[in-house]
């Protein structure tokens, strides 16, 4: 039984759902101890609840005006405070661009293991057993942490989070932190990501690759995403050739996605695309290349121009 630690990632003003799914896995790795969420940031507290409703058993909020924009520095000093004030065992955070950024710093300072990119955790014989991904998602190793905190980030959309309880009810309350000035100031955030649906997070994704051929070529795509609520991503072939922005590049040197519906588009499935997205827990193709390498991942194949197909499929999903 230990008490575990996690963090709320909190994005536009609200929580990301990652946190809560961090939430579920920190109950396992807790064992029946105390699970305590984190928020970290400037105006956060009113989130707080959410957090306990989700299976955190009481919040504890670091809120400064230092700390509105995310820093690794900044974080890092809030985070080591609260790890100071609660010694706990374990701590998770989400396998998020923050996680991945601000986790191995802490795992530095605090002397502890950290294993990263987790997709499923269990506990066998008293040890938390945590499953990772290696080698581009072609095998999966099981670690575990004989000493010190169990540190982990969790991989967004792949661990259930527990069903929300309203009724739940949890302490809140404030650590008052002095953080030191700064070496990295924000000083504007510019987004260059379309708005829409969070690709790491979206249960569904449609992506696109070099077979759209322009810019113009992504826009059935975006509607049938419109239509299912998607999120939209594309193969760095796409990229390259400048039809969309780096920020929605699925793949071994771009995001990683495991929603429940993948549509690949035009996209040839090479190794370093499939290394982002073969977890998907339905994969559908759609190209006029019967050989091409992603039918192989694919649960349904659709052999056929994704111009016809693709606006084919929008009309009839329109339908239900
Ligand atoms: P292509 O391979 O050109 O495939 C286009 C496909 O579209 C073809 O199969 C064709 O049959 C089909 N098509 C064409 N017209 C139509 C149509 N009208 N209807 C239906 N189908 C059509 N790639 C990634 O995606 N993500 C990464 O993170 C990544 N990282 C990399 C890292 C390294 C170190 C290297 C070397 C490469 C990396 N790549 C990555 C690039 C990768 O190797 C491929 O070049 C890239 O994925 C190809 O993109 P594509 O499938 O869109 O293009």
């Amino acid at each position: 039984m230990r008490k575990v630690l996690v963090m709320g990632e909190v994005r536009d003003g609200s929580l990301r759902n990652v946190s809560f799914e961090a939430v579920a896995a920190a109950k396992t790795i807790a064992e029946g101890g105390e699970v305590v969420g984190l928020l970290v940031g400037e105006g956060i507290a009113p989130l707080a609840q959410s957090l306990i409703t989700y299976g955190a058993d009481r919040v504890i909020t670091i809120e400064d005006a230092k700390l509105k924009a995310y820093t690794s520095d900044g974080y890092a000093q809030a985070v080591l405070a609260a790890v100071e004030a609660e010694q706990p065992g374990g701590i998770v955070f989400g396998h998020t661009a923050l996680g991945k950024d601000l986790s191995p710093k802490l795992a530095a300072k605090l002397d502890a293991g950290l294993v990263s990119d987790v997709t499923a955790l269990e506990v066998v014989g008293g040890n938390v057993v945590f499953t990772r991904p290696i080698y581009s998602g072609k095998a999966f190793e099981k670690k575990i942490i004989t000493e010190g905190i169990v540190f982990a980030t969790i991989r967004p959309n792949n661990i259930q989070p527990l069903a929300q309880d309203l009724s739940r009810t949890g302490e809140v309350t404030s650590l008052s932190v002095d953080i030191k000035d700064l070496r990295t100031i924000i000083k504007e955030v510019v987004r260059k990501a379309a708005e829409g649906v969070d690709l790491s997070e979206a249960k569904v994704v449609i992506a696109g690759g070099r077979g759209v051929k322009s810019a113009e070529g992504f826009k059935p795509l975006q509607e049938l995403a419109n239509v299912l609520g998607a999120a939209v991503g594309a193969s760095r072939g796409a990229c390259d050739a400048e039809y969309c922005d780096y920020s929605l590049q699925i793949g071994q040197t771009g995001k990683v996605v495991t929603p429940d519906l993948y549509i690949a588009c035009g996209i040839s499935g090479a190794i370093q695309h499939l290394a982002g997205m073969s977890n998907s827990k339905v994969i559908v193709a759609i190209n006029k290349d019967p050989e091409a390498n992603i039918f192989k991942v694919a649960d349904y194949g659709i052999v056929g121009d994704l111009f016809e197909v693709v606006p084919l499929l929008t009309e009839e999903f329109k339908k239900l």
